[in-house]
């Protein structure tokens, strides 16, 4: 360890605890020893100080504690004649240097209470997004599990211009990397400078501008401590576990952009603990021998057109970029990035134009495997602003094809369409919506690149089923038309393969344990009346996935002797999850909330809990951020019961299986819901008001009430009485 760098990351620790502790006396003095502290929409407290000491700070007078023990581990400053050994105390400055600036941040959303801009994307004129919450960290913090994104990159400072920032930005996007910005340097900061590069910033292209200042350093070690917690299952307190998941599963770094000061030291001191080493752009010295990190601690000096190759070479990263042949940056950090008004070339669909895509199955002899036609005219035989009707198919053979997957086939080509830098998909279908830039057109982006990214990536991950694909781009209005009348016979066809679909006319269901990459208990039985409780796998799906992946994570489940009709508990599913949640489960009801009920991951889209007062059963989906009346918001509940425990009287489910007919059958089905938000039951009116009329209660919707009506079960339970809602008259469920 760099004596220079021990002593300057000491007494930037000390500076910044000096600092924060003022702040927190003038907040006390302020506001009272007794106020309440937290960051946004959050189960995880004060992320690091919550993880690391097991400590939940609630209140101004909660930071007490912490201080005294920021001021027991803070090292004594260097001294120039002493040798000491010095990896141990810097580690602890940097810890301690996290613990403080957390504190002082807590403090800033109380004196500021909109500094942050709390949600995924900046609006006009803001900037900082500060921490996330719990919803940003779900939704992309499973990225960092599954692969998707393998780390993110860290970066104090800014570069020598817009220019070069911007080049460094979109380097790290293409390795699939998040960017995570914080501090300034020379008065500039990265964050700034992208955005004067007209670039798209926020969560959805992983750019997040954090804060201003190096101590906003703390939202991105905040970020990979509540992974920890949240996908890898540690307890809070188990420090040790939490660093280990960090150096051995998140790939991050630091990128030095500028000068830099005792406080960046300190915070990269704070980082090391992670195993996440610091790569300066400045000749600062340079700490080589490996130790905590994977293999260098500190590189300095590196160029900026070097800087990310040599990151990624220092943190031991292995990045798989697939190659698609076309003129523009591809990959999932394109995936959220808008294309506005301003910047459009052409536009398809989006009830503006005719426009649909699907993918079909044809006879060997009939695909020419690699052909790409645009049927009508091209990108660059239209003028700019064009609206134009465009039909995708994608036609497919193989000898190991089926009819069955090409559902799944099709919805692929919205991710892949979106990984293109500067092209936006939204829906699919005929509901299809997209967008292309000006500046991929520039590039020289046609529509036929459009074909060639499905073709390759077709190719790439179905390649076990699929020989040759083609497809044709038709951008005739009359030609799409004719398209879509043949393709709606067949979407239809798909729908009414699983809606007509029963439990009891299949003996085998499927397993889907994608999510115990990060919830090693969680196991999904998804059959045909309840699809996965992510909402992406019914059971049609899971079977044509097995089929294309036999050793993948959709199994069959032969249901076996049945138990228990009315839980929905068969042999065979008890055997099949105690085996694959490794003995930590014995037994799962597939359609009871209230007895063994199904285990969940937390990417369920809803959650269910049981109402005693009103002896009935709610459910709140994750976009709902109100309070409910189980008193406890989503994030709370997904908090409390995801990880893949079993937790009686909570049911993590999907949106569609609300009006699938096992929908908590066992404690009397949709009767007993009684309360839902409003955006939930808007979004599945059609279907709800359908099933409810199946069961002959047709008017049972408007006797569901919804946070207009209340959001405590006192509340509700007026209405519930006014209305006459069954669930009053059914048997007790506690
Ligand atoms: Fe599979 Fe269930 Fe995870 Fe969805 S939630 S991906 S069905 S394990
Ligand atoms: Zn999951």
């Amino acid at each position: 360890m760099s004596k220079i760098i021990a002593s300057a990351a000491i007494r930037g620790a000390h500076k910044i605890v000096d600092m924060a502790e003022k702040k927190w006396k003038e907040a006390v003095d302020k506001f009272g020893i007794n106020q309440e502290v937290h960051f946004p929409e959050t189960a995880y407290y004060l992320p690091i100080i919550y993880g690391i000491l097991g400590e939940k700070i609630e209140k101004l007078s909660d930071m007490e504690k912490v201080f005294s023990l920021c001021r027991k581990f803070l090292p004594a400053p260097v001294h120039e004649k002493v040798h000491l050994p010095y990896l141990g105390p810097t580690l602890d400055a940097g810890m301690v240097t996290l613990f403080a600036e957390e504190m002082m941040e807590a403090v800033k959303y109380l004196e500021e209470p909109d500094f942050y801009f709390p949600e995924e994307e900046p609006p006009e004129g803001k900037l900082w997004l500060g921490a996330a919450n719990d919803i940003i960290l779900r939704k992309r913090g499973i990225e960092f599990v599954d692969g998707t994104a393998p780390g993110f990159a860290a970066i104090a400072g800014a570069a020598p211009d817009a220019t070069t920032a911007m080049k460094i930005a979109q380097e790290l996007q293409e390795k699939n990397l998040y960017v995570f910005m914080c501090a300034q340097h020379a008065g500039k900061r990265f964050a700034e400078q992208l955005v004067e590069g007209g670039m798209q910033i926020g969560w959805p292209v992983r750019l997040v501008p954090f804060g201003p200042e190096i101590y906003e350093a703390v939202f991105a070690l905040g970020f990979a401590v509540r992974a920890a917690m949240s996908f890898g299952g540690i307890e809070p307190g188990d420090f040790r576990r939490i660093l280990i998941y960090n150096k051995d599963r998140i790939f991050a770094f630091v990128l030095a952009l500028g000068y830099v000061s005792e406080e960046w030291y300190a915070n990269a001191a704070g980082a090391i603990n992670f195993g996440f080493p610091t790569i300066a752009d400045t000749p600062i010295p340079q700490i080589l021998p490996t130790g905590v990190c994977t293999y260098e601690h500190v590189v300095s000096n590196i160029p900026h057109d070097r800087i990310v190759a040599k990151a990624v070479e220092v943190r031991g990263l292995k990045v798989t970029v697939s190659k698609v042949p076309i003129p523009v940056p591809y990959g999932p950090a394109f995936e959220g990035e808008r294309v506005r008004k301003e910047d459009l070339y052409l536009e398809a669909g989006g009830t503006r134009t005719l426009s649909c895509e699907w993918t079909t199955t044809l006879p060997l002899n009939q695909v020419e495997d690699g052909k790409v036609e645009v049927i009508g005219s091209d990108l660059d035989e239209l003028p700019e602003g064009t609206q134009t009707p465009l039909a995708i198919v994608v036609e497919v053979a193989g000898r190991e094809m089926q009819e069955e997957f090409e559902p799944i086939l099709e919805r692929q080509i919205h991710d892949y369409i979106n990984y293109i830098n500067g092209a936006m998909h939204i829906g699919q279908r005929e509901i299809v919506w997209i967008r292309i830039s000006k500046k991929a057109k520039e590039k020289g982006l046609r529509l036929k690149h459009l074909g060639m990214v499905i073709h390759a990536k077709y190719h790439e991950v179905f390649g076990n089923i699929l020989d040759k694909v083609q497809v044709k781009l038709y951008t005739d209005e009359q030609k799409v038309k004719e398209i879509l009348e043949k393709a709606r016979i067949v979407w239809k066809a798909r729908d009414e393969r699983l809606a007509g679909m029963t439990d009891e006319e299949v003996d085998t269901f499927y397993s889907c344990t994608l999510c115990q990459s990060f919830a090693p208990s969680h196991v999904c039985i998804v059959t045909p009346e309840r699809t996965g409780l992510c909402g992406a796998y019914s059971w049609l799906d899971c079977r044509a996935s097995n089929r294309i992946n036999p050793e993948g994570p959709n199994q069959p489940v032969k249901k076996g002797a049945i138990i228990d009709s009315r839980l929905g508990q068969w042999e065979g599913c008890n055997e099949f999850v105690n085996k694959a949640s490794r003995g930590a489960l014995e037994r799962v009801s597939i359609y009871s909330l209230m007895v063994d009920p199904m285990t969940t991951c937390g990417c369920c889209e809803c959650i269910a809990v049981v109402l005693p007062l009103c002896n009935g059963i709610m459910t709140v989906n994750r976009e709902y951020k109100g309070d409910t009346p189980c008193g406890m918001k989503f994030t709370t509940l997904a908090g409390t019961i995801g990880g893949g425990k079993q937790n009686p009287g909570f049911l993590g489910h999907s949106k569609f299986n609300i009006t699938q007919k096992k929908f908590i059958a066992s404690e009397g089905g949709i009767k007993r819901l009684v309360w839902m938000p409003k955006m939930l039951k808007e979004e599945i009116w059609e279907r709800l008001v359908k099933r409810c009329e199946e069961i002959g209660m047709p008017d049972l919707p408007n006797m569901i009430a919804d946070e207009t009506v209340g959001v405590t079960e006192e509340e509700i339970l007026t209405f519930l009485q006014e209305k006459k809602h069954p669930a009053l008259e059914m048997e007790p469920l506690i």
